[in-house]
């Protein structure tokens, strides 16, 4: 039912526009193509970031033109649209910033949303919050011109790992190949999403290969970044972007574990999983979330007991899915 966010759309003039932070493909794709559709509407229109965009989503159209980099939200009558977010915690520190009463709309794939929001529209069975913004605006007879199509393939693309998920049916598909009528340049995107990569990237992607650990008779496979990785090898942390698929390629694997140390000290972890292994309930347990193929979380440091706790709960979560 797009009922409820297409109304919102109509009601609203002026736009704040926010995704999760560690913005993805489908986290920009969404809300910049989201954007240009209320663009091309009439309204106006604002991505509200917590920090730059990532260098790789740097070609989507739209920046700097809608995109605003601040830790402040100004109270000034706008409605939010907040995308691709379990809950506004998923902000950060911005959660706390939004404007009281400011009318939400909550648009989502996460079988998890806890439904916040004035207008809902949460839908897991999509496979990219980017699909559900494409389907509110044909519904809703909003003109989609080709930077919001550019930006929301790109959701799709990342969201369903260029095609390779379980998500990847023939509704993500169709859009797709609407997206591509539209305006959308499947080869310039994808280049861009994962060939334009830094040498240093592919050096760090070396390294941390290298940190490659089996556990559960090879059903489990891990890989970590250190600070001192990133440091040696002159690599963002943003540059891992994809390096989470790598464990769960290996033959035998059911999930794979990609553990990345943060500034602060605390470790982000990244899950992936295989047909039938769903493991955001790993993530949950750690206070995280996500998908039942992929999920994640932020767990305190440091690296070595991060490891061992997430490596047994996975283990566990195996052992219990076995008997
Ligand atoms: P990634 O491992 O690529 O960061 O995230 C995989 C999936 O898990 C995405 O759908 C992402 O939104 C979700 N996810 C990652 N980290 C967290 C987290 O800390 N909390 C929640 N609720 N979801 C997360
Ligand atoms: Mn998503």
């Amino acid at each position: 039912m797009t009922k409820p966010a297409i109304d919102f759309l109509r009601a609203g003039k002026r736009f704040r526009i926010f995704s999760h932070v560690d913005p993805d493909g489908d986290a920009l794709g969404s809300a910049l193509g989201l954007a240009w559709i209320l663009h091309a509407a009439g309204k106006e229109a604002r991505v509200q970031l917590a920090a730059p965009v990532p260098r790789m989503y740097g070609f989507l159209p739209g920046q700097p033109r809608f995109v605003e980099v601040s830790g402040s939200v100004p109270d000034s009558g706008e409605s939010l649209a907040i995308l691709d977010c379990t809950s506004p915690g998923r902000l950060r520190d911005l959660e706390h910033q939004l404007p009281k009463g400011a009318p939400i709309l909550n648009v989502d794939h996460h079988a998890d949303n806890t439904r916040f929001g004035n207008a809902v529209h949460v839908d897991p069975t999509a496979a990219a919050t980017a699909l559900l913004i494409l389907e509110i605006a044909q519904d809703g007879g909003f003109q989609l011109p080709a930077e919001a199509a550019t930006c929301l393939y790109t959701g799709i693309l990342t969201d369903t790992g260029r095609f390779t998920y379980q998500n990847s049916d023939a509704r993500a598909l169709r859009a797709a190949a609407e997206l591509a009528r539209l305006g959308a340049d499947p080869a310039h995107i994808a280049s861009h999403v994962f060939e334009h990569r830094l040498a240093e990237a592919i050096r760090l992607l070396g390294r941390t290969l290298e940190t490659l650990e089996l556990r559960e008779e090879g059903r489990v496979a891990c890989i970590c970044v250190t600070l001192a990785m990133l440091q040696e090898t002159g690599a963002a942390a943003e540059e891992t972007e994809g390096f989470a698929a790598w464990p769960r390629s290996i033959e035998g694997v059911q999930v794979g574990v990609f553990l990345r140390e943060q500034d602060d000290g605390s470790i982000k972890v990244s899950l992936r999983s295989t047909t039938g292994v769903p493991i955001d309930g790993v993530a949950n347990r750690f206070g995280g979330g996500g998908h039942p193929a992929a999920a994640g979380a932020r767990v305190p440091g440091p690296l070595e007991e991060a490891k061992e706790r997430v490596l047994r709960a996975v283990g566990e979560h195996l052992q219990a899915r076995a008997r």
